[in-house]
């Protein structure tokens, strides 16, 4: 395994889905895991479905993940280019290489006489393939109609009887019959490659090892098994994912979840708890840990240790690894990625310092890094207005006079701190000869606004004496 190159081939169709960074991230941990190399190639033999920006956004994603590439666009290797609408001229090259070999031919069919034929294949309930109309055209009397500006396609000549095995990785021994093969198209009346040319030949020209992908495609690996042996060309090893699927076993969709990488982003996961959850959805490292920091998913990833079944994706799951990828990281870090965040809310004039006890004292109970701002407004504005539950449940006529009193007695503290708030506050309790938590619970929301939150004391204590007695002072008026 010295030599293993393996690639990430996404299509620039729009986002990276979770189920790309997954194929990416298993690509990456082969090659780091053994030396070898990770590379990026962009398909985009399919112009019609190219979104703009969509290339340097997988890359961003990628980028941002910490799945970084060795080779691919923008990080030029001596197999580039990396971009397949770059390389039209590799590819028709190849296809003529196959058509002088007698392993393809042209197809002069329109569209017309196609769709016509798939119509009636459909109406007789027979698999719609193509009839192999052009394959018995003389070579000679094709290639002068194509080279007249005839318009044609190009179309793999697939053997009409036995079959093929070829070695999955993942799944082992696969073997299909020729005669469920169409055709395929390889070169479109467009002039470009179809995919399944595409990433043959890119992925011998890039020597790549190992084609490890999703597996969607494991039906098209036959046809570019064919494409090799036509070629004369030695096979890679081939590992198809397993599918990634909704809680409900369906294949994952938009529809009951978000699938962009960038949502997750957007939303505060940390891409550590993000990589290890997705690591985690088709792999294994044979024992009990689940924690994983890159490193060493990198040390740990095998193929063997990869799934044959399909993969449900939990995101409970992936809220209980940010926590613990949250825990993992000290307050230093997390204030370099919360602080842009509470930027954007404006709370710009407070110190790192505060800011870090805020962090220090919230993050044992939040789950993303959003939560640091919308769980913990109350450290950064006056509360404008009151939890109506908790304040039904916990404001009473008596609420008044408590908190005037704990006022008076906190503002007379001189260490203000969680033991001094607590100390004056239990000795207020004892004088009005009511449990603590009668003052505890309208003091929290008259400070926080919420009828939850971590210590009060401590939360207190964060926001100082002259903040907490300001709080009490608008509760007051704005509670009676
Ligand atoms: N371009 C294909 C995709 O969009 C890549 C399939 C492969 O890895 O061969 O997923």
């Amino acid at each position: 395994m010295n030599s293993v190159r393996v690639r990430f081939a996404p299509s620039p169709t729009g986002y990276l889905h979770v189920g790309g960074l997954r194929t990416a991230l298993y690509n990456f941990l082969l090659a780091k895991h053994h030396g070898g190399s990770f590379i990026v190639r962009i398909e985009d033999t399919d112009q019609s479905r190219k979104v703009e920006g969509a290339i340097e956004n997988l890359i961003e994603s990628l980028r941002w993940a910490g799945v970084e590439f060795d080779e691919g666009p923008g990080k030029e290797g001596k197999y580039g280019p990396y971009i397949q609408s770059q390389r039209l001229k590799i590819y028709h090259d190849h296809v003529q290489r196959l058509l002088e070999k007698g392993e393809a031919y042209y197809c002069f069919c329109t569209s017309e006489r196609l769709d016509q034929l798939r119509k009636k294949q459909a109406e007789a309930k027979e698999a719609t393939i193509y009839d192999r109309h052009c394959r018995t055209i003389p070579f000679d009397e094709a290639t002068k109609r194509a080279a007249s500006g005839e318009q044609h396609t190009v179309r793999m000549k697939i053997p009409l009887d036995g079959e093929l095995t070829f070695n999955d990785l993942i799944r082992g021994k696969v073997t299909i019959a020729y005669k469920i093969l169409d055709d395929q198209v390889i070169l479109k009346s467009d002039g470009f490659p179809t995919y399944h040319l595409a990433v043959v030949v890119d992925d011998h020209l890039m020597e790549i090892s190992h084609v490890i992908r999703g597996e969607e495609w494991l039906p098209s690996t036959p046809k570019h098994v064919l494409l090799y042996k036509a070629f004369g060309w030695e096979l890679p090893q081939f590992a198809h994912l397993p599918l990634l699927l909704n809680p409900d076993k369906s294949k994952l969709s938009k529809r009951q979840g978000d699938v962009a990488v960038e949502d997750y982003r957007t939303k505060g996961y940390l891409k550590e708890a993000l990589i290890n959850f997705v690591a985690f959805l088709g792999w294994n490292p044979g024992d009990e840990r689940e924690i994983f920091p890159l490193a060493d998913l990198i040390k740990e990833f095998s193929i063997e240790h990869i799934n044959k079944s399909g993969s449900v994706f939990n995101i409970e799951k992936l809220n209980w690894l940010n926590q613990q990828h949250m825990k993992l990281k000290n307050e230093n870090d997390l204030l370099a990625l919360v602080k842009p965040l509470l930027d954007e809310r404006g709370w710009t004039s407070f110190s790192d310092e505060y800011r870090k006890q805020v962090i220090a004292l919230m993050k044992e109970r939040v789950v993303v890094l959003s939560d640091f701002v919308t769980e913990c407004a109350y450290f950064y504005e006056d509360p404008a207005t009151y939890d109506e539950k908790a304040k039904a449940k916990n404001w009473t006529a008596d609420s008044l006079n408590y908190l005037q009193k704990l006022k008076e007695k906190f503002e007379a503290l001189n260490v203000f701190d969680a033991a001094s708030i607590e100390a004056a506050l239990r000795s207020a309790a004892e004088e009005f000869h009511v449990g603590a938590g009668k003052l505890i619970h309208p003091l929290r929301l008259a400070i926080s606004g919420v009828g939850h939150g971590p210590s009060l004391f401590h939360m207190m204590e964060v926001l100082g004496k002259e903040t907490s007695a300001r709080r009490i002072r608008l509760a007051l008026e704005r509670l009676h």
